[in-house]
C-alpha cells in the first residue's frame, strides 16, 4: 500500500511556509545587488531591511542587532571563533549537550574548552558551570560561556535564566544558541544578558542557507568573514535577498502557525499511544521541561537504524537521533552525556512536529510504529 510520505522531522528542518516561498519568489524575480545604490539595488535592500525588522521582532532585538549570515552554524562560528578573536577570553565553556556547530567552533578557537555536563534529565549542570565561573574568577580569567536554549535532540529547555544570573553580571562573555527555541519561546534579546545569540531560517519554515547572529553593541566587533563590508562590515558576502526575505516572512508568520498546530497535544498523544503498544518505552528528558514539539524515545532492543528504516518504508520520516549528524550514524553525544547506556542510545529515535503537523500524522505514525514494533516482537524482541 502506498501512502503519501509523512514528515515527522521538523527539528531537522521545517517545511517551507507558503508565505516564505512567496516572499522568496518575489525576491528572485528581481535583478540586482542589494549593495548597489541604484533602483534595482535599493529594491532588494528594502526586502532585506524589512526582513531584518521581522527577525528582530521575533527575537525581541533591535534591528541594528541582527546580522544575517549563511546559516546558524555560521552565526555560531562567528560568535565563538570571531568572539574569541575579538574579546580574547582565556577559555570557552560549553555544555556537553551543545550542537556540533558549537562544539566544533569551540575546538576551532584553539583555546582550552571547559565542558559542563548534563544531568540524567538532560539539563545543564548549573552547579558545575557556577564552579567553572568561580574558578575562572579566582584565577582572573575570562570565559566565553556558550549554552543552548532548547536541545535539538530531546527538546529539553535549558535553565538559561539561571545561566544569565551567573554570567550576566560578570566580565565573562555569554553566547546562546537559540536555534530550537526561536519562534517557539518568547525571546527578549535586547533586555537579557546574552551578548550574542544565533538563530536559523529553516527551523521556522524559512529556507535553509540563512541564519542570523544577534549582537549587543559591545559585541558588534565580532567578525568571521571580512569581505566587502556587507551587513555594516559585520559579515562580508553579497546577501541572498531571496533567502533573507523568506526568513523574514517565516519569522512573521511562524509563531502563530506553530501555536495553531498544538504540537504539545500531538506529542502527548504520540507518546501515550507508543506506551500503550510498548510499555517498556523510554522517553529521554521526560522529567525535565520540554518544549513540546519533540519526543526522543527508544524501544529497548529495537535498533533505531532498523526502526527508522521500517518507518521510512511505510512513508514515515522520523530521525534517528540528531538530524544534523545523521548520515553519520553514531551514538548521540547528548544521550551519552545524560548517562544513557550505549545499547539503549542505539535504539533512540526522534519525532519532531511543527507548523504543518496534524492529528492525522500522529495516527499514521502510531500505525507505523505498531507495525514496526509488532514485527520486532514477532522476531523475538520481547517487551521488558
Ligand atoms: N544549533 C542547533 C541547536 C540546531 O538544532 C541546529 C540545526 O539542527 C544548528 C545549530 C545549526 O543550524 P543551521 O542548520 O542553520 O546551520
Amino acid at each position: 500500500m502506498t501512502q503519501p510520505a509523512i514528515y515527522l522531522d521538523h527539528n531537522a528542518s521545517a517545511p517551507l511556509l507558503p508565505e516564505a516561498r512567496a516572499a522568496m519568489i518575489a525576491a528572485l524575480e528581481r535583478s540586482g545587488n542589494p549593495s548597489s545604490v541604484h533602483g534595482h539595488g535599493r529594491a532588494l535592500r528594502n526586502l532585506i531591511e524589512t526582513a531584518r525588522g521581522q527577525v528582530a521582532r521575533l527575537a525581541g532585538a533591535e534591528r541594528s542587532q541582527v546580522v544575517f549570515t549563511g546559516s546558524a552554524t555560521e552565526a555560531i562560528t562567528q560568535a565563538i571563533v570571531g568572539g574569541a578573536k575579538a574579546f580574547g577570553p582565556d577559555a570557552i565553556a560549553v555544555s556537553a549537550g551543545e550542537h556540533a556547530a558549537v562544539l566544533k567552533a569551540a575546538e576551532a578557537t584553539g583555546l582550552p574548552v571547559i565542558t559542563v555536563g548534563l544531568d540524567a534529565d538532560g539539563l545543564i549542570r548549573i552547579e558545575d558551570l557556577a564552579a567553572a565561573i568561580a574558578a575562572a574568577d579566582a584565577a582572573g580569567r575570562r570565559l566565553l560561556v556558550c549554552v543552548h536554549l532548547v536541545n535539538n535532540e530531546t527538546g529539553v529547555m535549558q535553565p538559561v535564566e539561571r545561566v544569565e544570573a551567573l554570567v550576566g553580571p560578570t566580565p565573562h562573555y555569554f553566547f546562546v544558541d537559540a536555534v530550537q527555541g526561536f519562534g517557539k519561546l518568547e525571546l527578549e534579546f535586547s533586555f537579557r544578558a546574552p551578548d550574542m545569540m544565533a538563530v536559523s531560517g529553516h527551523k521556522i519554515g524559512g529556507p535553509a542557507g540563512v541564519g542570523a547572529l544577534l549582537v549587543k553593541g559591545h559585541a558588534d566587533i565580532v567578525r568571521l568573514i571580512p569581505g566587502g563590508g556587507q551587513e555594516q562590515g559585520r559579515r562580508g558576502g553579497t546577501e541572498s535577498a531571496a533567502a533573507i526575505a523568506g526568513f523574514g516572512a517565516a519569522a512573521e508568520i511562524f509563531p502563530r502557525r506553530f501555536r495553531e498546530a498544538k504540537v504539545s497535544e500531538l506529542i502527548r498523544t504520540a507518546e501515550d499511544g507508543m506506551r500503550a503498544m510498548a510499555p517498556d518505552l523510554a522517553v529521554f528528558g521526560s522529567r525535565a521541561d520540554r518544549i513540546g514539539n519533540v519526543s526522543n524515545f527508544a524501544v529497548p532492543g529495537l535498533k533505531s537504524s532498523v526502526a527508522t528504516m521500517g518507518l521510512d518504508l511505510l512513508g514515515l520520516s522520523v530521525s534517528s537521533g540528531s538530524a544534523c549528524s545523521s548520515g553519520k550514524v553514531g551514538p548521540s553525544h547528548v544521550l551519552a552525556a545524560m548517562g544513557v547506556a550505549p545499547e539503549l542510545a542505539g535504539c533512540a529515535m526522534r519525532l519532531s512536529f511543527g507548523w504543518s503537523s496534524t492529528a492525522d500524522d500522529v495516527e499514521a505514525f502510531l500505525r507505523g510504529f505498531g507495525e514496526v514494533v509488532g514485527r520486532h516482537r514477532s522476531r523475538g524482541g520481547q517487551a521488558a
